[in-house]
């Protein structure tokens, strides 16, 4: 077993994490204040390749292996945990589905406007009354002449207001179950009938906009479904469980930098006449924040291997998401233990590393889930 990083993976983790320090953090407070989508700074990520890291070439992608994809997110999760999410769900969600899912025609026509970061993508799975229970969605997808016409709506959607290509998932056939499910590529801009409710007001993972959609007889051709009917509750999961590692990944990265803003504070913060860092109860909650950042590493980096070698995954990318979400909060608490008072003020970032880390408990997955999830495919070994 290597676990030593290539020179290619290297460079990836240096290149993103200097555009990072430089781009990144000095604006991150603010993209938390302002909860504005980053245009300038997606475009310079474009730029970077960084808007299509796992994809081939041909689509213009930057065809980067897994590790390197996960690496890159987990560094600009470091920076911004919104910007995180825009990235994961622009591509493990929405350019994957094309990748995976679409034909040659569909790949050129949206997958490689995705990758250069012409275009923005979003995932549209959940409803209102359909979260971890996705075969209950109700949005419809009936056959109308050689297309569907599509009604109903959406919840929680990551991107899905500024997003030029979304994956849409809808009933073709109500009474089969998850295996009615299909689905599409929507073209906000093109589609008549798409309609933004709007945005929510969360606790965290700001400038990335999660919106409310709506489908009103919207009209859409039939050479924009993925795949054939009745497939799409499969593509949903296969796209979640590569979804999965790189939500570690943002688990990861925000968990680095609770650990490093935690650490740098302890030396300098003076009580009883030297640095915090000199008492043992601080150097112990250091080095548990960082064992525990580590331990989620290496069960990304292995979910990641699983994925790159074909193998199946679903119980390791599981828990990659479920370990790494879960201590990425706990290490952002204990960032926030460190930082005394001053860590539950806006003065510092300890706290929007808390509100950020805690939403990966919840999307691409509860814990819960997971937890079902895992034991299943355990019981079933
Ligand atoms: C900021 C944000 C961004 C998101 N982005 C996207 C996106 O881009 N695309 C998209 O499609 N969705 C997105 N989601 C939706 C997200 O995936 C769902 O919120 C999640 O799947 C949970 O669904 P729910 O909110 O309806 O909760 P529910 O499913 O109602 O769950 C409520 C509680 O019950 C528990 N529970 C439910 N079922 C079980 C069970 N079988 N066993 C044990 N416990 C259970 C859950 O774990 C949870 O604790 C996003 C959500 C958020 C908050």
């Amino acid at each position: 077993m290597d676990f030593t990083l290539s020179g290619e993976q290297r460079q990836i983790r240096d290149t993103v994490a200097e555009f990072v320090d430089e781009e990144v953090v000095p604006r991150a407070a603010e993209i938390d204040e302002t909860d504005e989508f980053p245009a300038d700074l997606i475009d310079e990520m474009a730029e970077l390749g960084l808007m299509g890291m796992p994809f081939p070439v041909e689509y213009e992608g930057a065809g980067l292996d897994y590790h390197s994809y996960a690496i890159g997110l987990a560094e600009i999760s470091r920076g911004s945990g919104g910007l995180g999410t825009v990235v994961a769900a622009h591509t493990s969600l929405a350019g994957n589905m094309l990748y995976e899912f679409g034909d040659e025609s569909q790949k050129e026509a949206y997958l490689t406007a995705l990758n250069t970061g012409e275009d923005i993508g979003a995932f549209a799975l959940s409803e209102a009354e359909a979260g971890s229970d996705v075969p209950a969605m109700s949005t419809a997808a009936e056959r109308d002449g050689d297309g569907y016409l599509v009604n109903g709506g959406k919840l929680w959607i990551s991107n899905g207001s500024v997003a030029d290509t979304v994956t849409l998932f809808a009933k073709t056939d109500p009474d089969a179950g998850r295996k009615g499910i299909s689905s599409f590529v929507v073209r906000p801009e093109e589609d008549d009938g798409f309609v933004v409710e709007g945005t929510e007001d969360k606790l965290g993972d700001k400038g990335c906009p999660t919106a409310e959609l709506r489908f009103d007889d919207m009209w859409i051709p039939e050479d924009r479904r993925l795949g054939e009917e009745g497939e799409g509750f499969v593509q949903a999961l296969k796209t979640l469980n590569g979804g999965r590692i790189t939500i570690a990944a943002r688990s990861v990265g925000i968990a680095r930098a609770a650990l490093d803003e935690a650490k740098s504070y302890a030396q300098e913060r003076e009580q009883f006449g030297g640095p915090i860092a000199d008492f043992q109860a601080i150097q112990h909650k250091l080095a548990d924040m960082d064992t525990k950042a580590r331990a989620a590493e290496l069960l990304m980096h292995e979910a990641a291997d699983l994925k790159i070698r074909d193998e199946d995954y679903i119980k390791e990318a599981a828990q990659a998401k479920l370990y790494a979400s879960e201590i990425s909060r706990e290490v952002a608490n204990e960032g926030i233990q460190i930082h005394g008072g001053y860590g539950y003020t806006k003065d510092f970032p300890a706290e929007r590393f808390y509100r950020d880390a805690k939403l990966s408990e919840i999307y691409e997955g509860t814990s819960e889930v997971l937890r079902n999830t895992i034991a299943q495919q355990l019981l079933d070994e």
